[in-house]
């Protein structure tokens, strides 16, 4: 036992070194299970229309509550899922989840998009079109209502590697868009916005965060949604939670928003509730 070995510094430290390690050991033992039992759930944050004042999508977030361990957040379950190759399947099981979602919110009067993320490592995956595409035709999903959300770290990785540009682009012809996600806070570079076939920015929340109480940030999120109109592109911004940063933004142009503003990610049901109202 380390306890037992050295002074009380190096102790404690080895000590959580060793939580650490079990706890992902843990982590990655029961995801696998959770994974073939089915045991993740999807829930859905509505997207807002500027313009209209309504609902017209959703982002599916992976959620998932382990029976011995607890919740274990997106923000910790997805690196440990990227490192270990079973994002693969957390991808599946979310695409499956939330296009059957979308084929069932259609089939009720319900035109909602519904945005999926997904990580590089996933696209490494020369198959990985061709097998979203499949569940989509499976379960009778038209491509145009989901769209793929991407991070600036995928962008850049996409841009040195044309395979997953080529497979992009095969979603884009199938009439799947993506959305350039926590756009700002990567390694921004202006040369991917040519290279790969983005409709939608997301402003990071972390500027959305201090809107309000810098001037700077001000000019900096002005600045976006006037880059993001100029290329043609669909301007979000997540994050908003109050109705001064919603107002703010809809006077620079923003397109659409997404927060606790308006509602934290929840059940489908909810989704639909919410949309009726
Ligand atoms: P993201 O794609 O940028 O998703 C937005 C995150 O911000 C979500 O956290 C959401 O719950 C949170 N959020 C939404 N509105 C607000 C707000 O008003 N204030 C604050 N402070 N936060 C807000 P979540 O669900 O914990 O997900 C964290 C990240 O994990 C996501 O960031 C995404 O990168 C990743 N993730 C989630 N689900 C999946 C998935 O199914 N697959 C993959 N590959 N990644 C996922
Ligand atoms: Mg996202
Ligand atoms: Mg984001
Ligand atoms: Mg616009």
């Amino acid at each position: 036992n380390v306890r037992k070995a050295g002074g009380d510094h190096i102790v404690s430290l080895s000590n959580e070194t060793h939580k650490a390690i079990n706890r992902r050991s843990m982590i990655e033992k029961r995801l696998l299970l959770a994974l073939d039992q089915r045991n993740l759930k999807v829930l859905y944050q509505p997207q807002v229309d500027l313009q209209s004042g309504k609902i017209t999508g959703v982002e599916a977030l992976v959620r998932w509550e382990d029976e011995k361990i607890g919740v274990v957040s997106p923000d910790e379950l997805i690196p440990i899922a990227e490192e270990t190759g079973l994002i693969h399947h957390i991808g599946s099981f979310v695409i499956e989840k939330a296009s059957r979602q979308a084929v069932e919110w259609q089939s009720k009067g319900l035109n909602l998009k519904v945005s999926i993320n997904l990580s590089v490592r996933e696209f490494r995956d020369k198959n990985m079109a061709k097998s979203i595409l499949s569940t989509l035709a499976k379960v009778g999903c038209p491509a145009n209502i989901i769209q793929i959300e991407i991070t600036e770290k995928f962008a850049l990785e996409a841009e040195a590697e044309t395979s997953i540009i080529k497979q992009m682009r095969q979603l884009e012809d199938q009439g799947i868009t993506f959305v350039l996600d926590d756009f700002g806070t990567g390694y921004a570079s202006f040369r991917y916005m040519q290279l790969l076939p983005i409709e939608v920015l997301k402003i990071d929340k972390t500027f959305i965060r201090s809107l309000m109480q810098s001037e700077k940030t001000q000019r900096l999120i002005n600045g976006m949604v006037h880059f993001g109109n100029s290329m043609n592109l669909t301007v979000l911004a997540e994050g908003v939670e109050t109705e001064e940063q919603k107002e703010l933004l809809k006077s620079y142009g923003c397109d659409a928003i997404q927060g606790y503003l308006v509602s934290k990610a929840v059940s489908e049901d909810e989704i639909s509730e919410l949309v009726k109202k």
